[in-house]
């Protein structure tokens, strides 16, 4: 029996985490353990980083909430920081991914309409993921997700990841975005090939579409780049933050380059948190952190350690990913087993599918966290896989 007042909509959990510090979270009965997920993708520069918690502090002993009716500095200071990161993007923020996602589709058909195109239809991709609400679900590419709550929004079409013939296929001249993520994380981080970023924004600048990319989950260091998008030399026209962005706050951003942001005039969209004091000065304490202690190239090098211990640990697995954004695929359904093997073992790693462990470390965890928790991985899967 469930006794919980919650609305059941995540299973029950074994383990209750109090504190956590850096890479090390500690639960309820004081056992330790080593987080290899970071939430999912958001404690990048870990728990409780003293940097960001001073920073909430400090801010909300001074000033929480005011509308956005009212301009606040950390939030102008904040947008003038990722215009930095960008080239020159301005933001929209917002309070999740699901959100940066809605504004940047609202933004695109909006974008259309001002240029003059009769285009209002997005192109998405297979098991891409950006979140739950009706338009962030519409786009997402995952029927079982979508199922259960038709009719969703109108003018989506998917088609498979990776594949630039089918995304050339797709686009037409009613078409006012694609929306991709640059690598998708919820499928189980599957890298496109080279080149489908570049043919993604060539294809859109034939027929004049935006090219949105979803970079929730690949955003703000995690893939050993400040952006995924980076690593293939390819500017997005609107692209979305969230996960990482605030040390834990709730925040989203939708970012568009000048010209693009310049089609939503006032009243044309709104958050009433959005950008709030507090979490903006989460945010800008965060990429304090990211730029101060070079956690971009650390995501970088550690992530390729990642990947050639694992690799060296499970020869008969694919394992796959960028910087600290990695997935490893077992050849049977061993991966939810491990998963909570692993979590009474004391280490926190999370599985995208039955047969796939993702893992998404804080981008500050130590070479010596990174080796024990291997360490015991291997112990605690050995008994699995040998099972099966
Ligand atoms: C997590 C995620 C989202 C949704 O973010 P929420 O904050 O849960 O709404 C959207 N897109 C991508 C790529 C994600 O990984």
């Amino acid at each position: 029996m469930n006794d919980s007042n919650l609305i059941p909509t995540y299973k029950p959990s074994a383990v209750h985490f109090v504190s956590g510090r850096g890479a090390m979270l500690v639960d309820s009965e004081g056992n330790e353990y080593i987080d290899l997920v970071a939430g999912l993708a958001v404690a990048s520069v870990g728990h409780a980083h003293p940097r960001v918690t001073e920073a909430i502090a400090e801010q909300a002993a001074k000033l929480v909430h005011v509308s956005n009716l009212f301009e606040t500095g950390p939030q102008e200071e904040l947008a003038t920081r990722l215009a930095g990161l960008t080239s020159g993007m301005k933001s929209f923020f917002c309070n999740s991914g699901a959100e940066s996602v809605e504004a940047a589709l609202k933004l695109a058909r909006k974008h259309a309409g001002v240029k003059g195109r009769d285009a209002m239809r997005f192109v998405c991709a297979m098991e891409g993921f950006h979140g739950r609400t009706f338009g962030a679900l519409s786009a997402t590419g995952q029927p079982s997700k979508q199922a259960p709550f038709a009719p969703l929004v109108e003018g989506f079409t998917h088609v498979p990841y990776g594949d630039s013939a089918a995304l050339a296929q797709a686009i037409d001249d009613d078409v006012a975005a694609v929306l991709l993520e640059p690598i998708q994380g919820e499928a189980g981080v599957i890298v496109p090939p080279h080149g489908y970023l570049s043919a993604a924004r060539a294809l859109c600048d034939g027929v004049g579409a935006l090219l949105i990319l979803d970079e929730v989950q690949t955003g703000l260091g995690r893939t050993g780049a400040w952006f995924a998008y980076q690593h293939e030399g390819v500017d997005p026209d609107v692209m979305c933050l969230a996960k990482a962005l605030a040390g834990g706050l709730p925040m989203g951003a939708c970012l568009a380059r000048p010209e693009v942001a310049s089609s939503f005039v006032p009243g044309d969209h709104a958050s009433t948190f959005g950008g709030g004091p507090v979490q903006s000065a989460a945010a800008l304490a965060t990429l304090d952190v990211i730029e101060a202690d070079g956690l971009v190239y650390r995501a970088l090098v550690t992530g390729r350690r990642l990947m050639s211990d694992l690799a060296d640990m499970w020869p008969g697995a694919e394992v796959r990913g960028r910087g600290l954004l990695v997935a490893v695929e077992f050849s049977s359904d061993v991966a939810t087993e491990i998963v909570e093997r692993a979590l009474g073992a004391g280490l926190v790693l999370n599985a995208t599918s039955p047969n796939t462990l993702r893992f998404a470390p804080p981008l500050v965890i130590a070479n010596e966290q990174l080796d024990d928790a291997l360490a015991t991985l291997g112990e605690v899967a050995d008994a699995v896989l040998t099972k099966t």
